[in-house]
């Protein structure tokens, strides 16, 4: 570890190192106004160690950071669960839009009408999707809809003054995000066990359900890839026991214009725009986690939301008409609470310019499109877990949806970070490991509908590669990544002491 830190001492100096006394990267005109001492009060700070280098130096210094780093625009992301598919650049020529880029957020509403039409838009084509009553816009991430929608849950049974529902039910195929978002929401999280075909175990979902369940969360397609096969009476034993079910959208690219949630019984779900709808993600944002439910939790929304109305019933009779038709001219837009709203749980709008990336998206593809983007995705995965088949285990071997899971415990001693930090070597990034939990050694692996048919064949031919070196050179294996800026990093003491500033960095060097 230590020479591959030197390693990046030597080659990529920190900015601080580049620094010399008096060097600029700024020049500023003289001021053509009087001069004004600073009052006395505004504490002035002259001991920040902050670097002194020139523009060039600047540029250079992160355009090469840059290219150290792995992205969808450079190398193929099979990152399973987290649909790293291609950001295409119309979506940020659309969000670069002077109207849509500087509009201020406490404009009013009459200024800004073209932005809220936008807004309006795109929760009609989510609804259109869903077959959700309604959506809102407001949540900034996945695990943020998931929040506002058990919050929803819960004020739905407050509401009826059924407090005894504090239990939860989650499948143990889930995303760890499932079981925190129902503890920040106050309640407790109660795992149930998959059965072999890797959907959920009726028999026992049925012994869990009584008066103090408040709901299900539940993915479809599930982590393992797989379509829930009995999702109609999944949601029906949860209703039948008073309880609502969540569903967690993170897996929507593979229903696309196939299958409306709401249509087989989920009650509210988040969409992650930053993944199904191809906006930039990555390193902890920004996305965006609209959340859309059904007509008995509409009322709970979080607001804003927008609507639209009849500019002309206005006029006429004073009266205001809510617009059913997914029409622009001739309505004016509007924002409002919902009934019975949890409230905000973002400031303004939302995530804005990543709701005008995907809408663009949305518009790009138009209706047949989405629906091709799910068969891609479902075909590409499926394709390469066939290319693959014979030499990683694939624990769960029906049809699979836009991933599945594989096992990277290819030969005696090796285990999936071995194979992930090889893949690293071939110029792939690798799938998502160690999860699910309930699949020893996994390697989850999302290919999504933008890669090639070659790209495909290209990874495949990577893993087969990798499970030949398995067996002749482990050691390959074992010591890779051989070719990144940085090797093989010790994650453990990573995690337990971070280093996280330049100061930092010298306690690093004082161990080598
Ligand atoms: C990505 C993901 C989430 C969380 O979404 P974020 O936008 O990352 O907060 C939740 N569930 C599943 C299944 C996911 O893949």
């Amino acid at each position: 570890m230590a020479t591959k830190n030197q390693r990046i001492h030597t080659v990529e100096p920190f900015i601080w190192e580049l620094s010399a006394p008096g060097r600029v990267g700024a020049s500023i005109p003289e001021a053509d106004v009087p001069e004004y001492p600073l009052p006395g009060e505004i504490p002035l700070r002259t001991d920040l160690p902050l670097p002194e280098v020139s523009e060039l130096e600047v540029v250079r210094h992160f355009t090469r950071l840059s290219r150290l780093n792995f992205s969808i625009d450079t190398h193929m992301y099979p990152l399973g669960s987290c649909t790293m598919k291609y950001n295409p650049k119309v979506n940020d020529a659309a969000a670069s839009l002077p109207g849509f880029s500087e509009v201020h957020p406490l404009l009013p509403e009459d200024l800004c009408q073209g932005s809220l039409e936008l807004l309006y838009r795109l929760q009609r084509a989510l609804e259109t999707l869903s077959g959700f009553t309604a959506v809102s816009l407001q949540p900034a991430a996945g695990a943020h809809g998931e929040l506002a929608g058990v919050l929803m849950i819960r004020a739905y049974h407050l509401d009826r003054g059924d407090t005894k529902r504090t239990r939860i039910l989650i499948p143990d195929s889930a995303h760890g995000t499932n079981p925190a978002s129902v503890s920040m929401a106050g309640f407790t999280a109660e795992q149930i066990p998959s059965d072999k075909r890797g959907n959920v175990d009726l028999s026992i979902l049925r012994q869990r359900c009584d008066d103090t369940v408040a709901g299900l969360m539940i993915t479809n397609p599930n982590t393992l890839g797989l379509f829930e096969e009995n999702i109609e009476e999944v949601t029906g034993i949860v209703h039948e026991a008073g309880g609502l079910v969540y569903g967690d959208g993170a897996n929507f690219n593979a229903l696309l214009g196939y299958l409306r949630p709401a249509d087989v019984g989920i009650d509210v779900m988040h969409f992650n725009l930053h993944k199904t709808f191809s906006t930039p993600h990555g390193g902890g944002g920004p996305g965006a986690g609209p959340v859309g439910a059904n007509a008995r939790l509409a009322p709970y929304l979080p607001g804003p939301i927008v609507r639209s109305i009849g500019s002309e019933t206005i006029r006429s009779n004073g009266r205001k008409r809510t617009e059913g038709a997914f029409q622009g001219h001739g309505s004016r837009y509007t924002l409002f609470y919902p009934e019975k709203s949890i409230g905000r749980v973002k400031a303004f709008y939302g995530n804005f310019g990543i709701l005008v990336r995907a809408f663009a998206y949305i518009l790009q593809m138009g209706g047949d499109g989405l629906r091709a983007v799910a068969e891609h995705a479902v075909l590409n995965a499926n394709y390469l877990k066939h290319l693959i088949g014979n030499r990683y285990r694939i624990p769960y071997s029906r049809p699979c949806m836009h991933e599945f899971v594989a096992t990277g415990d290819i030969a005696p001693g090796i285990h999936t970070m071995d194979v992930a930090k090889r893949l690293l070597d071939y110029g792939f990034h690798p799938p998502t490991v160690y999860f699910p939990l309930i699949v020893k050694e996994a390697l989850m692996i999302e290919p999504t509908e933008t890669e090639s048919r070659q790209t495909i064949e290209a990874f495949a031919d990577a893993l087969l590669r990798i499970a030949e070196e398995a067996a002749t050179s482990p050691e390959l294996l074992h010591e890779a990544p051989h070719d990144t800026p940085v090797g093989r990093l010790d994650e453990v003491r990573a995690a337990r002491e971070p280093i996280l500033n330049r100061r930092q960095t010298e306690k690093l060097e004082g161990t080598r």
